[in-house]
């Protein structure tokens, strides 16, 4: 079973050894951090950044169970790129935001990107709305910053599972993404010795994600290179994109949730005014009218 990753959609492949000792999700996302270098206009740094926070987030999505879930990746780092938020639904399709997408940093003293000066010092948390009175908030401090390792240090101190996270992404010298990709390896409980043995060598062995995907490599022949010599098989394949959940009446929403006193300020102003979407740019108006009437709503309700 192969398949191919169609032009604008990137593509997650899950994975199972046939023992049940690790589960295996892997991604090529560069599509979805295309489309989020676009349209947050990102620096070379914040390509890496965002991207690589978007591919992590998509993959920790698809781990979700039910359709009404979502997941939230919040990097909270004092670094000049200032915090970083993503967001998944439960198939992987994510939408993220990064405070300050010009930042551009000379490159680290491996010669790469340098993700980690960007993100800088603080606190990396997951937020699992799992459609319970309270979301699931859970939160690890930021060990390098280079998202990858933060990410598997979250999953071993937060959710007690021995995990393995390899994030890449790639950006040309036109500030262009043109490799993304990751992978998250999971242990699940009373995994075999031999196959965890097997699996920390072929990790250490094993190429940078974002080289493999440079390559070409498919999320199937990634696979085959993590769980080399370990028989497993391909459970599923997933389309996931980048995806705001964005719309006019949840603006809306917003707006009546101000209250009468602060709507009816508002609607002071002829123009009116324009809300964006900080995920994708999207702008909502309302004008002076409709603000007017959502005050008069407000006011008959409370009758
Ligand atoms: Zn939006």
């Amino acid at each position: 079973m192969q398949k191919n990753v169609t032009s604008d959609k990137s593509m997650i492949t899950r994975v199972m050894t046939r023992d049940g000792s690790a589960m295996l999700v892997v991604i090529n996302s560069t599509e979805i951090v295309k489309k989020a270098a676009d349209i947050h206009r990102l620096s070379h740094t914040m390509t890496a950044v965002l991207g690589r926070a978007l591919t992590a987030t998509s993959m920790m999505g698809s781990l979700l169970k039910d359709k009404s879930h979502s997941l939230t990746l919040q990097l909270k780092g004092d670094g000049p790129g200032g915090s970083v938020v993503c967001v998944s639904d439960y198939s992987g399709n994510v939408r993220g935001h990064v405070q300050n997408p010009q930042t551009d940093l000379p490159p680290n003293a491996y010669g790469k990107i340098d993700v980690g000066g960007a993100v800088g010092n603080g606190n990396l948390y997951v937020i699992k709305d799992l459609g319970l009175n309270e979301p699931y908030v859970g939160l690890s401090p930021i060990v390098s910053g280079e998202i990858a390792e933060d990410i598997t240090e979250y999953y071993a101190s937060s959710e007690q599972t021995p995990s393995v996270c390899a994030l890449g992404v790639r950006v040309s010298e036109q500030h262009k993404c043109f490799a993304a990709g990751g992978f998250l390896l999971q242990l699940m409980p009373g995994a075999d010795e031999s196959v965890i043995t097997k699996l920390e060598d072929n990790i250490r062995n094993i190429k940078s994600v974002s080289q493999l995907i440079a390559d070409g490599f498919s999320g199937d022949e990634i696979a085959r290179e993590v769980l080399s010599g370990i028989e497993y098989d391909i459970f599923d394949y997933i389309d996931v994109e980048y995806k705001c959940t964005c719309s006019r009446e949840k603006y809306e929403g917003a707006l009546l949730s101000l209250g009468a006193t602060e709507l009816s300020e508002l609607a002071q102003d002829p123009r009116g005014i324009e809300t964006v979407c900080h995920f994708c740019n999207s702008k909502y108006n309302f004008s002076s009218e409709e603000l007017q009437s959502m005050v008069m709503y407000l006011n008959n309700k409370k009758q």
